[in-house]
């Protein structure tokens, strides 16, 4: 037996999968070529199998597929709809330990952060189908001239909807924006990051047990720039999560083929400590916010600004509580932090840990890869004194380092936390929840949590998610989750006939009747806005 063969069987021995279950996941997909591309376990660097390299012409058939099936599932009874997503909730939670052990196997993450993912989609799951319908329900509006004409809205599917998805959360962000377009009746053509498809595989099986229809939900695997392209081509809507950088290629296609698109971006996001803090608890925020994941979240903080009054206990409880992780690659809950994706993504950690050190930067704890833990495992690393300049301080890290920088005062945690191209996530620590929510209301992110670090923002289902500036278009969870998918059409109906000069009316006498229309609906406003300050006092 080959190292590299031994290795393999080693690994997948370590998790209850077999290399026959990886290999009939990735027969679900449907390629005419023979080209795969190596799934490897970052654990060990081993290669634990293969997917097809899908080309342009598997991505049409693909998308066939699903346009096939889209408009039955769109006539589907929302009542059954409803209990195919509710019966997948069950079984993900069913199989969680399959689940868990493909997750750690493709991400090398560790098991108590493959946990949130599975927990994740089940409570999605639960959302969706109790709560997702009223998104579409069909709706009244103000007509032009009521009660001579009315207004009611009613809403469509938008027909195939693309994903595209990334390696770190391959579960939770395959699903989060697949189930919402199910739910409205559209019919998805995923394509999972080429690092980690069987987590994606796994989840098409268990759509399918469900009872989804064929052809609903299909996955095309491959490379993001031939199956990426050629997806956005085809679709009617494009849900993107991954990079900056992609996002804007992805934004650029989506524009030309004039199809709407959600971008969920990049971030480098700020986590503020008042001065107020309980200390211990914010330590203890700061590690989860700062190292979940090994850092590769995009609602990790890579910035923590402190008030100056408590900056060094809070920096010496920070340092002690991340001293106490534990890095591993274990299959099992022994290890609070895994692995890095890969050798790029190790490389890239270094040199900003690197550059941060020859710009003259303190490295408080960390700072080296460890080898003897893991091929491409990193140290949870806590910086000080970074220059405004360094990479680590300007660009994403996408890893297990942060910088803590002390601040005067509120006014400039809240201009340092601004000062950034992304707006994702903020975290803001205080013994008072009110100065948090007051403090959030001047932060530029999609979502701030007051006193967590990202959970309670994320698994607010019912609340949007997304991102200001670089970080992203568009909003992902509660309705407006699931409106991205859907054309609206209002229906006008008049009960005079037309809106035009009735026969026999002369011009100017219609004109006239027409200024003093305007006249009265410019006061319908004010009699609204009475309405409104009546009921804001009270009455
Ligand atoms: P990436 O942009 O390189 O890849 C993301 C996905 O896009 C992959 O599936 C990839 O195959 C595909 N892709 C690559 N080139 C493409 C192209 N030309 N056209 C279409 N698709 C293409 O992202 P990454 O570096 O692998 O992922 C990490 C990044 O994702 C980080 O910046 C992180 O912050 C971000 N992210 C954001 C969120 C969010 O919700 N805002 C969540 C997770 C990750």
């Amino acid at each position: 037996m080959s190292l590299e063969t031994e290795s393999r069987a080693n690994v997948l021995a370590a998790t209850g999968i077999s290399a026959s279950r990886l290999a009939a996941l990735a027969d679900r997909v449907d390629a005419d070529g023979s080209e795969t591309i190596e799934v490897r376990a970052p654990a060990t660097d081993t290669a634990v199998g293969a997917v097809p390299d899908c080309d342009g012409s598997d991505v049409e058939r693909a998308v066939d597929r699903a346009r096939a099936a889209q408009s039955s599932w769109a006539e589907t009874a929302m009542d059954e709809r409803r209990e195919i997503v509710a019966r997948f909730g069950d079984l993900v939670l069913n199989h969680r330990a399959e689940l868990l052990d493909i997750l750690q196997l493709e991400t090398g993450k560790s098991r108590r952060h493959a946990v949130e993912e599975v927990v994740d989609v089940a409570l999605t799951c639960s959302y969706y189908a109790d709560r997702g319908d009223a998104a579409f329900r069909e709706e009244r509006r103000r007509g032009a001239i009521p009660p001579a004409t009315t207004a009611r809205v009613t809403y469509e599917p938008v027909g195939v909807v693309g994903a595209i998805s990334p390696w770190n959360y391959p579960l939770t962000l395959s699903l989060t924006d697949v189930l919402p377009a199910l739910i409205a009746g559209n019919s998805v053509v995923l394509k999972p990051d080429e690092k980690t498809p069987y987590t994606a595989l796994a989840l098409a099986d268990l759509l399918e047990r469900a009872g989804l229809p064929d052809g609903c939900f299909e996955i095309v695997t491959g490379r993001g720039a031939t199956v990426g392209p050629a997806l956005i081509d085809r679709v009617d809507y494009i849900s993107f999560t991954g990079s900056t950088e992609t996002g804007r290629l992805v934004a650029e296609q989506a524009g030309r083929n004039l199809i709407g698109c959600s971008l969920e971006l990049g971030g480098k996001n700020p986590l503020l400590v008042l001065d107020d803090a309980d200390i211990e608890e914010a330590a203890r925020g700061a590690v989860q916010a700062c190292f979940s994941n090994a850092g590769q979240l995009c609602l990790a903080a890579e910035r923590v600004y402190v008030a100056d009054s408590i900056h060094d206990e809070f920096v010496e409880a920070f340092v002690a509580a991340t001293r106490d992780l534990t890095l591993g690659t274990g299959f099992d809950y022994e290890d609070d932090v895994g692995s890095l994706i890969d050798g790029d993504q190790l490389e890239r950690v270094e040199r900003h840990v690197e550059d941060a050190r020859e710009r003259g930067a303190t490295v408080l704890t960390g700072g080296e890869r460890r080898p003897d833990v893991g091929p491409f495992c990193y140290e949870p690393t806590i910086l000080t004194d970074l220059e405004p300049e360094a990479t680590a301080a300007c660009e994403e890290t996408f890893g297990p380092v942060v910088s803590v920088e002390s601040v005067p005062n509120v006014a400039t945690a809240i201009e340092r936390a601004n000062d950034s191209e992304y707006g994702l996530n903020a975290s803001v620590w205080t013994g008072d929840r009110e100065r948090g929510v007051a403090v959030a209301r001047e932060i530029d992110c999609g979502t701030v949590c007051v006193n967590d670090a990202y959970v309670s923002g994320w698994a607010a289902v019912d609340a949007p998610m997304g991102g200001f500036g670089d970080s992203g278009l568009g909003r992902r969870h509660g309705p407006e989750g699931i409106k991205r998918y859907l054309e609206s059409r209002t229906i006008a109906t008049s009960r005079t006939g037309p809106l035009d000069v009735p026969p026999g009316v002369p011009t100017a006498w219609y004109a006239r009747g027409m200024f003093a229309l305007a006249r009265l609906q410019q006061r319908l406003p004010t009699v609204a806005s009475v309405t409104r300050r009546l009921r804001d006092a009270g009455f």
